[in-house]
């Protein structure tokens, strides 16, 4: 079993708060699509012949692509990789780029799944944010989905967001929870280095929502899903009985995945992999075959870590039978107190922490690492 990663860097505008690697620069992606497939069939070798059971297109918004470069790059996929078990195939898309004929079109490609980043239905919010898409081209776009007949949809939502209130995000919950979609994933808004919205955090343009609203609007959420049928799988994400990401269920629970184009992350037990942030660097290394990137060996401690803090954040938690003797022995003696605390719960040999917190899991998890 194995994941395929495709990254597609372009975007038409850039949201304020993003620190995803993205372009502008969308008339270099002709010569893209192809590096891509360079770096496709060079890289075959990579998964040793495991089946893909998943390949995702995330970005940048993948849907900036035409369907004749989806249907290129797809093709490269099914010639170099075996694709008889392939269960999922995730397109990233955005709310103002679906149409009935580029949906209608990707279904034919073999997409079965839509992740959409809707992230909240004011507008005024949205404004703020910079997304170019209004509440109700997301509500049409999740329609469109549904009538063509892909009946996995996920849907991205941002909470915490300057100046929204809770009447904002129980509005944004029961129109995500009202729609036809089986996943959804929830994120607060975070202020990463070098965005906009960090920039005018540090000149006091705006004031962040305190850390304890933030704590409540994540246990809104997490109530009001629970009550409209989602199940809470990860931290971040919910999904209808059945429907979670298989493929980013790759990365918690230690599967391989082979990532490819500009800054994506490749994975395979032993070592991680990355490409440059960097849409020329990528180009030029691909196109002359003297490919740039990063590898890093992985210690027997960092798979320990790694393990720990990728488990622990779904709600199946740390399978302490997968461990060694002498790790299941460290882990149990670093998480006494927070069991008897309550911050964990240990049960049927599976360490976990508990919904109610989850919110501050970065803290639990990173007690529990080695140095
Ligand atoms: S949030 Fe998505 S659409 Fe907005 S700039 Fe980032 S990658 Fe592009």
């Amino acid at each position: 079993m194995a994941g395929i990663y495709i990254h597609i860097p372009f975007c038409a505008r850039r949201c304020i708060y993003c620190g995803f690697f993205s372009t502008l620069r969308e008339d270099e992606a002709t010569r893209y699509v192809d590096a891509v497939c360079l770096e496709l069939e060079r890289r075959r070798g990579y998964l040793r012949n495991s089946p893909v059971t998943t390949i995702y297109f995330g970005g940048g918004t993948p849907s900036r692509l035409t369907i004749q470069q989806m249907n290129q790059l797809i093709e490269c996929i099914n010639t170099n990789y075996d694709l008889a078990n392939l269960e999922e195939l995730t397109v990233e898309c955005n709310p103002d780029d679906i149409t009935m004929e580029y949906v209608t079109a990707l279904r034919e490609l073999g997409v079965n799944r839509i992740s959409m980043g809707v992230q909240t239905f004011n507008e005024d919010l949205l404004h703020f944010i910079g997304r170019r898409h209004s509440a109700m081209q997301a509500v049409n776009a999740v329609g469109i989905c549904n009538d063509i007949g892909i009946n996995n949809v996920s849907i991205d939502l941002i909470y915490g967001i300057p100046g929204q209130t809770s009447e904002m995000q129980s509005y944004d919950l029961k129109m995500a929870a009202d729609m036809d979609v089986q996943h959804i994933s929830s994120y607060c808004l975070s202020y990463e280095k070098g965005t906009l919205l960090d920039a005018m955090r540090m000149d006091n343009r705006i004031i962040p929502v305190d850390d304890d609203v933030c704590a409540a609007m994540y246990d809104r959420m997490c109530l009001y899903l629970f009550k409209t049928g989602f199940e809470h799988y990860e931290i971040s994400n919910f999904c209808r009985p059945g429907y979670m990401s298989r493929h980013n269920s790759c990365y918690w629970n230690g599967t391989p995945y082979l990532g490819v184009g500009a800054g994506a992350h490749s994975y395979n037990g032993k070592t991680r992999q990355w490409n440059p942030n960097d849409i020329d660097a990528y180009l030029l290394g691909m196109e002359s075959n003297k490919p740039i990137f990063d590898l890093e060996l992985l210690s027997e401690t960092d798979i320990y870590n790694e393990m720990v803090m990728l488990s622990l954040r779904t709600s199946k938690g740390l399978d302490l039978l997968s461990l060694t003797t002498l790790d299941r022995i460290f882990v149990l003696r670093s998480a006494e107190k927070l069991i008897s605390s309550g911050y964990m719960v240990l049960k049927n040999n599976k360490l976990c922490i508990p919904e109610h917190r989850m919110f501050i899991s970065d803290s639990i998890i990173s007690s529990l690492f080695k140095i």
